[in-house]
C-alpha cells in the first residue's frame, strides 16, 4: 500500500517539472532580448545620444549602440552607455 502511494507522487513531480520547464522556456526569449538601449545620432554631429537629449532637437537618427559607438563619441550631456569594446 505504501508503494502505491509513492507511485502516485511521480506523475505529480513530472508535471511540476514540466510546468517549471515551460515557464523557463517561455521566459527564455524575454531574457535573451537585447537590453541595450536605443541611441541616436544627428545628421551633423559627432556624438551619439539617448532619446530625449536636447541635441536631438534638429535631427534624430536611430542607430544601434554598437554602430554608434564605432563611429561616434558618447554625448557629454545625456551620457549614453558605452559598450564593452573587444580589442
Ligand atoms: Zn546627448
Amino acid at each position: 500500500m505504501t508503494m502505491a502511494a509513492s507511485q502516485h507522487r511521480r506523475p505529480t513531480a513530472t508535471i511540476a517539472l514540466a510546468i517549471v520547464l515551460a515557464i523557463v522556456l517561455s521566459c527564455a526569449p524575454q531574457v535573451a532580448t537585447d537590453p541595450i538601449p536605443q541611441v541616436y545620432i544627428t545628421t551633423d554631429g559627432t556624438k551619439y545620444h539617448l532619446a530625449g537629449c536636447r541635441y536631438l532637437a534638429d535631427s534624430k537618427i536611430a542607430v544601434s549602440l554598437a554602430d554608434a559607438a564605432a563611429y561616434y563619441e558618447p554625448c557629454d550631456v545625456c551620457k549614453p552607455p558605452i559598450p564593452a569594446i573587444k580589442e
